[in-house]
Formats: structure tokens, C-alpha cells, sequence
């Protein structure tokens, strides 16, 4: 059966990462929107134009452009046993374009579908990032809590200089946070309401995540 995921969680919470993983591992695309939007609009297509039309000025493309770009993504033939969908829906308005896409692309065939929710609270977000520092040489990602090191250690890569990114601060997460919480929250209802969502402790080591997550979607695929 053909097993559609996608995956709900905030800046930081590990998505990215685990993501990746696992599309390694299961040999299903991981579809990360934001990349696919910049692919489509270095493409040049029609699409494209559109899209960075609206991008270019900082405002969001328009909910149907989005919804073309990401059924012609679901579209290929690399999706036909499954994906993983990241970053994608954001909003029930999203969740609801999806259904359709869905809906055109599948017909009657029976499918997998499963909403990851990556659940890490915002004290353990705020936490992470103000403790996130990256190399100014090499741009490699550390974190000094995890890690054990500190302010003044160098890059355990190329011995570069760590830096903290200026927007890296308490109250800029703390209101990036409380924009993604307000929108993604009925969005996680959606899909609790409909059955199809399964809660990942974010909160835990990235091998932890792992061992949970790939442990849910066995269970998934087997039942
Ligand atoms: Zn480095």
C-alpha cells in the first residue's frame, strides 16, 4: 500500500533531520516545500514566475499556486510507492488543498496516510537555539549544551570561530514560536479528529526520535 506521511513540527523540534533519515532509509522522497518552491522558481516555470512574484516582495504565494506546484511534485513517478511531505500543510486551509490533491492524484486506491507531529514544548525550542552556535569557517551546526562545550571552544570540525546568529535570541524565537504554535495547533486537531495523527516526543536525543519514529511507521506499514 502506497504510504503517504507528512510531517507537522516547529523550527528546531529535529523535522528536518529525522526526515532525511528516514527518506533514506524507506527510499521515499522527502519533499521539503520550501526547497521545492525555490527549485520550482529557479526552474523558470510558469509557476515559478508566479510564485516569486509574490516571494520576491515577501508576501506568500497564493494557496492554489502552492497546491499546482506540490501535485506536480506528488505527481512523479519517484512518489508512487510513498513520500514524505515537510513543511507542508501549515494551516487547515493547507490540509484542505492537500485532501484535494490527494484525492485527484489517488482516486480509489487504498492509501497509508499519516500525520507526524513532532511535539517538543517552546521552554525546550528557546532552549536549543540560544544554545545553538555555528562555525564561522566551516557553517557546521553545533550545540553547546549537548555537545559539552564552551562559548570560547572552537569548531570540533576545522578549529573556526563559533558564532551565534543574530536572530538567535529569546524574544525573536519566542514570537516565531507563538506564530507557528497559533496556526499549527488546529491543524494537529484536524488531523487527531480524523484518527491519522501520531505523536513523536521531539523532546528526546535525535537517536531516540529515530528509534520512535521508524518503530510507528513499521507499525503503520504492518497494520
Ligand atoms: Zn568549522
Amino acid at each position: 500500500m502506497k504510504q503517504e506521511y507528512i510531517f507537522i513540527g516547529p523550527p528546531g523540534s529535529g523535522k528536518g533531520t529525522q526526515t532525511i533519515m528516514l527518506s533514506k532509509e524507506t527510499g521515499f522522497p522527502h519533499i521539503d516545500t520550501g526547497s521545492l518552491l525555490r527549485e520550482e522558481i529557479a526552474s523558470g516555470s510558469e509557476e515559478g514566475k508566479i510564485a516569486d512574484s509574490f516571494i520576491s516582495k515577501g508576501q506568500l504565494a497564493p494557496i492554489e499556486l502552492v497546491a499546482k506546484i506540490i501535485k506536480n511534485r506528488l505527481n512523479k513517478n519517484d512518489c508512487k510507492n510513498g513520500f514524505i511531505l515537510d513543511g507542508y500543510p501549515r494551516s487547515t486551509e493547507q490540509a484542505e488543498a492537500l485532501d484535494k490533491i490527494l484525492e485527484e492524484l489517488d482516486g480509489n486506491n487504498q492509501v497509508n496516510f499519516k500525520a507526524f507531529y513532532f511535539d517538543v514544548s517552546e521552554d525546550k525550542l528557546i532552549e536549543r537555539l540560544v544554545n545553538r552556535r555555528s562555525c564561522s569557517n566551516c557553517g557546521a551546526i553545533f550545540n553547546l549544551k549537548t555537545m559539552n562545550m564552551k562559548e570560547t571552544d572552537k569548531c570540533p570540525k576545522c578549529g573556526g570561530n563559533l558564532i551565534r546568529r543574530n536572530d538567535d535570541t529569546e524574544d525573536v524565537a519566542k514570537k516565531r514560536f507563538d506564530t507557528y504554535f497559533s496556526q499549527t495547533a488546529p491543524l494537529v486537531d484536524l488531523y487527531r479528529n480524523r484518527g491519522k495523527l501520531v505523536r513523536i516526543d521531539a523532546s528526546l536525543s535525535i537517536d531516540e526520535i529515530h528509534k520512535n519514529l521508524t518503530g510507528a511507521i513499521k507499525e503503520n506499514v504492518n497494520s
